[in-house]
């Protein structure tokens, strides 16, 4: 039950099993065409998603390397582990960074965005970047508001870390106007990693055209060329592609609306969970992402917690990270989870905060208050 890599499904581990194919097949640019037309639903954008072999942050550097040249400033929203990597990789190339910090458990600042943007006479600002699913915290950031300012202001591009809302929640790249979109295959795609994704709205290829930060295996023009010919311009991750055909058809057949609700209603059973057991959740109220819940227990390491859950009923959470490590623990429910993983993952966080003798209120509390939801939901 971590964020990432997430549970894979039998038949994607089926898939990931059979001979690999040359990737200048007819056989594999079939493959190609049909789950970048199945990418492009899940994205729903109408503009071609490119893989790249490589985790997540090969699409995040991708999505900045691309659109982006030297010395070009940028506004960076940190409020968690995977802000600061957005602000290292931009650092890294030499961009000039202005951050607009929130608390870690806090909600990006939405009007200190908008103010910086709009305060821009000069249009200085060329990309606004922020992570939409911050996992280290377990917060949803309003990406759709974000995308409203950065239209006002018209020159900057919305640059966005969909890692874990990307098949978790709702992330309509046209409607909403995001310009660039990464993600990763062993979140919510249910696939193991090794596979990134990047998808640039016209507004982002138009910036491509003029962008001067060094590149070549990330060289997203070679892609949308291989692209165009079902084909990549590297050897790609072939036996990855037979899985992403695989989890894509199951995430088709289940549809997004019903792969959303899944995903908020597990995010509220496991809030309402923590709640009724007496725990405090560590993101501000009501900006719980559907991908993964941050709890930050009281009177009690949250390692030795986790140490102990692992032990005895082999189930992982995922730790805090940096100064959160000891203070937080983080249930990820995002990809190829159901209703039995949250009412098990449940029960035995309460069975080992009893046999720890910290169970803050009374045995069964927790997955009463989730079972009344789940039932709800039936
Ligand atoms: C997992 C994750 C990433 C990508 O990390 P990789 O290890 O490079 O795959 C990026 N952003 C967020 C929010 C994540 O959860």
């Amino acid at each position: 039950m971590i964020p990432g890599p997430t549970p894979v499904p039998e038949s994607v581990l089926h898939a990931l099993g059979k001979h690999p194919i040359g990737h200048r097949s007819a056989e594999f640019q079939s493959i190609v065409r049909t789950t970048t037309e199945h990418l492009q639903w899940l994205h729903q954008t109408k503009n071609e998603v490119l893989a790249i072999t490589g985790s997540g942050t090969a699409a995040m550097e991708a999505g900045i390397i691309n659109t982006l040249s030297k010395g070009e400033k940028v506004l960076c929203g940190e409020n968690g582990k995977f802000g600061e990597r957005w602000v290292k990789v931009a650092k890294a190339y030499g961009l000039d960074v202005e951050v607009v910090k929130s608390e870690w458990g806090q909600p990006l600042d939405i009007e200190a965005i908008g103010n910086a943007l709009e305060t821009d006479k000069e249009k200085k600002i060329k990309a606004v970047i922020v992570t939409h699913s911050e996992t280290s915290t377990g917060v949803i950031n309003d990406l759709e508001s974000i995308t409203k300012h950065v239209k006002r202001h018209e020159k900057a591009l919305t640059i966005a870390d969909c890692v874990t809302s990307l098949g978790a929640c709702d992330v309509p790249m046209d409607k909403w106007g995001i310009d660039v979109v990464a993600s990763g295959s062993q979140k919510g795609y249910m696939m193991p990693p090794g596979l990134s994704f990047v998808a640039m709205s016209d507004k982002a290829w138009a910036a491509n055209q003029d962008s001067d930060l060094p590149k070549f295996y990330l060289d997203l023009k070679q892609y949308r060329k291989a692209s165009s010919k079902n084909s990549n311009p590297f050897t790609p991750a072939v036996n990855l592609y037979f899985a992403l055909e695989s989890s894509l058809q199951i995430m088709k057949k289940e549809g997004l609306p019903q792969i959303f609700a899944r995903h908020s209603l597990h995010r509220d059973a496991v809030v309402a969970a923590m709640k009724a057991i007496g725990l405090n959740l560590f993101a501000a109220d009501g900006h719980g992402s559907p991908a993964i819940t941050a709890i930050a227990p009281q009177n009690l390491d949250a390692e030795d917690l986790r140490k102990s859950v692992k032990e005895r009923f082999d189930i992982l959470l995922a730790g805090g990270q940096d100064h959160l490590k000891g203070k937080v623990f983080r249930i990820g429910h995002l990809g190829y989870v159901c209703d039995r993983d949250m009412l098990t993952v449940i029960a035995a966080i309460e069975a080992t905060l009893e046999s720890m003798g910290k169970h803050p209120t009374t045995i069964g509390a927790g997955v009463s208050a989730a079972t009344k939801l789940l039932n709800q939901a039936q």
